[in-house]
């Protein structure tokens, strides 16, 4: 007897956003998270990149984003920028917001979709068996789930009690980062030495100024002293500007790792408690939350007894990669941001490249996580790729191809002759949509591709099967992604 099936620990984007995609499903799921409000001290994560703000469109939810933050035509590889207009994509921009409006805004999605969270109390240990995991809280008190999910952050807990490895790389440089007041107003934007960057800006009340140091020596713990950021200051700018009235003092650093494995058991990983990294080019939030919307609908089948628990490999299977190529990429940014000669040299012959139209379309479509293709075998330069959102023409009338996702169903989209795809033994699970589309298909980095006549999308957006009217194919893909058919 459980007393959920799912018990996610952490409330920060990647549990938000996961308990919202298993809760589309029915899933009985519940948050556990420490801290008492969605309060969030100091700046974290910018914003969204493309990628992300189509996942969240697919859900229906992307406006109430758009809404509260401002888009932005251009992102940035190691300072250089890179012109995202041409992304074949509705949300072919940055978008600038704070983590703690992302958090909020998802806080009141996962509410509306009446998941409970138990704030206030930690996850301090779990056992788990053949059949559920016993999820321990510092309360004393504790759940039996049928699965925990570990959306509990870089230092994850639900990491180190499955005994999951995490490997990579100790910090190489380290930043102090802090919001306060100056009596005497400082020069504002971005700087670079040998070293690495360093930064000061002022915050949205016009008060308070956003400082990003870079140490002398690799700073340890994120409790760093008043007087450890005057004296950074004062070695970087020569003076401390009246430094006054802290209200908010961390340390992060370009620690570098990944977890061995995504899953031990019934014990999952998304997030940063999967993978740490620089917040260098801004990915880390983007990542958890696409984590969890490909986690989401699979666990959600695994639980409701619909696909095998082999469904959760592939979790694994299509995630690692892309989350180990995210590190690498932050690993060049960190090392492109020290400002000696030869960094400068090789940052301008990046630049050059990256003038290039094609280099250029690569690298933001890389940094958009729009060029995602998940390995689902050769075949159709679709497959495993992210479904557009076409404008489709359907018995309904106009519709976005991304409405047809809001309730995290899979759709089998016909754009042949309607009425002769046949999904009856799946029809509990897929969505059948006969519609017309006359334009072009364009994918990000592959340019145009020939137009298919039907495509079978999973609920995270990706193609999982393409093929026309002779269906071949069709039931192998349904019966690999959405369980055995229905008896007949
Ligand atoms: C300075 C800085 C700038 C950044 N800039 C960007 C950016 O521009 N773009 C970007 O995409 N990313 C950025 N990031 C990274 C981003 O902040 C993280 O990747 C993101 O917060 C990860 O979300 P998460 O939900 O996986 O983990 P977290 O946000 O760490 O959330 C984990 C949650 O779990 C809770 N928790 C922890 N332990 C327990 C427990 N035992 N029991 C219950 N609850 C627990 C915590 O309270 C927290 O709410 C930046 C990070 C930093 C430090």
């Amino acid at each position: 007897m459980t007393d959920h099936e799912v018990v996610i620990a952490g409330g920060g984007p990647t549990g938000l956003m996961l308990a919202g995609e298993l809760a589309l499903a029915r899933v009985d799921v519940v948050i556990v998270e420490r801290r008492l409000s969605q309060d969030l001290a100091g700046s974290r994560a910018g914003g969204l990149h493309s990628r992300t703000i189509e996942v969240l469109d697919q859900r229906g939810i992307a406006d109430r984003f758009l809404a509260q933050g401002q888009v932005g035509p251009v992102g940035y590889f190691a300072a250089v920028p890179l012109h995202l207009g041409d992304l074949p994509t509705r949300h072919n921009y940055l978008l600038a917001l704070r983590q703690e409006r992302i958090e909020r805004i998802l806080a009141a999605w996962v509410d509306e979709l009446a998941v409970p969270v138990h704030r206030g109390r930690e996850v301090s240990g779990l056992v788990q068996d053949a059949t559920g995991v016993d999820v321990e809280l510092s309360d004393g008190r504790s759940f039996r789930a049928e699965y925990l999910v570990g959306c509990d952050g870089g230092r994850s807990l639900v990491r180190k009690r499955a005994g999951i490895d995490f490997p990579g790389w100790d910090p190489s440089i380290s930043y102090l980062i802090a919001e306060a007041e100056m009596a005497v107003e400082p020069p504002s934007g971005i700087r670079r030495d040998e070293k690495g960057t360093y930064a000061l800006g002022k915050l949205e009340d016009g008060k308070r100024v956003r400082i990003v140091l870079r140490e002398e020596r690799v700073g340890q713990g994120d409790e760093p002293t008043f007087r450890e950021l005057r004296e950074a200051l004062v070695g970087l700018y020569g003076t401390d500007y009246g430094l006054h009235d802290v209200t908010w003092l961390s340390r992060f650093t370009d620690m570098t790792r990944q977890a061995a494995s995504y899953r031990n058991g019934r014990v999952l990983l998304a997030g940063d408690a999967a993978h740490v990294h620089s917040p260098m080019g801004g990915q880390g939030l983007n990542l958890g939350v696409q984590d969890a919307v490909n986690l989401g609908w699979k666990l959600a089948q695994v639980v409701n007894g619909s696909s095998p628990e082999s469904l959760l490999d592939t979790y694994q299977t299509e995630r690692h990669p892309v989350g180990a190529r995210v590190l690498k990429t932050t690993m060049a940014l960190t090392a492109l941001s020290r400002g000696d000669d030869r960094m400068d040299a090789l940052r301008e012959t990046m630049s050059e490249l990256l003038r290039m139209d094609e280099p250029r379309k690569r690298s933001a479509a890389m940094m958009s996580g729009l060029d995602i293709r998940y390995d689902l075998g050769a075949g159709n330069p679709l497959l495993g790729r992210r479904m557009p959102d076409l404008d489709l023409v359907t018995e309904r009338g106009p519709q976005r191809v991304f409405t047809l996702l809001h309730q995290a169903r899979p759709v089998l989209l016909n754009l042949g002759e309607p009425g002769v795809l046949d999904v009856t033994r799946w029809a509990n699970r897929v969505q059948l949509v006969d519609g017309r589309y006359t334009g072009q298909w364009n994918l990000p980095v592959l340019g145009p591709v020939a137009a298919p006549s039907a495509v079978l999308i999973r609920p995270d957006g990706y193609v999982a099967w393409v093929g026309d009217q002779s269906q071949q194919g069709l039931a192998d893909a349904l019966f690999t992604w959405f369980g055995p058919p229905a008896a007949a």
